[in-house]
């Protein structure tokens, strides 16, 4: 099995996207003025694994408008394209594209994929609620042309600390796991590497391993509770199993994936 992280540029967010305030001002300072982040990445990654070649969600495209909380850094050649070029890939040969969640920075690039696509269904039922519509409009973040991906439900055999799974090759080696909190269908996939250890590409489970530590819940998720209880399950997990946590936009993902860093108990 090998792993690539993609990157589609970067994104610079409020620094109370990554702090948030507690109770009303959560969300509302994100509107607010407020200093910026330095440029995180946005990942997306490629797992080459028993002759197939799946892609962890698509990334962003240079046209992406900028919000009052996110503003993108992205070129052309830095959408999917080139970043798949870049790890020695090519994106014919892609089988599948599997969704962490619904959000423009991991299914934008779905415009330059061929492949079937999947999202977990409680995922694609939360992108059609009035709520996500009425934002992607506000912020002018419309969701690819032609998003249709073929949804998913997770139902199978617990899988660590998760109640269940999803495989997503033939030898259970690849999985897809529920962690609701930035969005309510939001998932992570678990991949077991060829030493065994567990590398958990965790979408924007957290903004980075700081926060999963910190079990502090994100700006944006609808209920700060649930997002609290799924970072104590990934802990339970990192502390079961080796575990290699790469966030979307950890600074510090490919670095880690790249030396197989695993989380610490702390
Ligand atoms: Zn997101
Ligand atoms: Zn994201």
């Amino acid at each position: 099995m090998k792993i690539h992280a993609l990157q589609t540029g970067s994104v610079r967010v409020k620094q109370r996207f990554l702090v948030p305030s507690t109770g009303p001002r959560r969300q509302l300072d994100l509107f607010l003025p407020g200093a910026w982040s330095q440029p995180l990445p946005i990942h997306c990654w490629a797992i080459e694994h028993d002759g197939r070649l799946l892609l962890i969600d698509t990334g962003e495209r240079a046209s992406a408008s900028n919000i009052p909380f996110a503003r993108f850094e992205v070129s052309p050649e830095q959408e999917l394209p080139g970043a798949v070029a870049r790890a020695g890939l090519s994106l014919e040969d892609v089988s599948e594209v599997v969704l962490t969640h619904h959000h423009g920075d991991h299914v934008d690039g779905l415009l330059h994929v061929a492949a079937p696509v999947r999202i977990s269904d409680a995922e694609l039922r939360f992108s059609a609620e009035a709520f996500p519509r009425l934002m992607r409009r506000v912020l002018r973040q419309p969701l690819p042309p032609g998003f249709s991906p073929t949804p998913f439900s997770i139902a199978g055999e617990p899988f660590g600390a998760f109640p269940r799974s999803m495989a997503l090759s033939d030898d259970g080696r690849i999985v897809a796991v529920e962690t609701p909190g930035h969005t309510p269908g939001h998932v992570s996939i678990i991949c077991v590497d060829d030493d065994g250890r567990h590398v958990m590409l965790a979408g924007d489970a957290t903004d980075t391993l700081e926060q999963l530590h910190a079990r502090r819940a994100d700006a944006i998720g609808p209920d700060p509770g649930v997002h609290v209880r799924t970072l104590e399950t990934i802990l339970a997990h990192c502390g079961a199993h080796p575990t290699v946590y790469l966030p979307s936009h950890d600074p510090e993902s490919a670095a880690r994936l790249a030396g197989s860093i695993v989380v610490s108990a702390s």
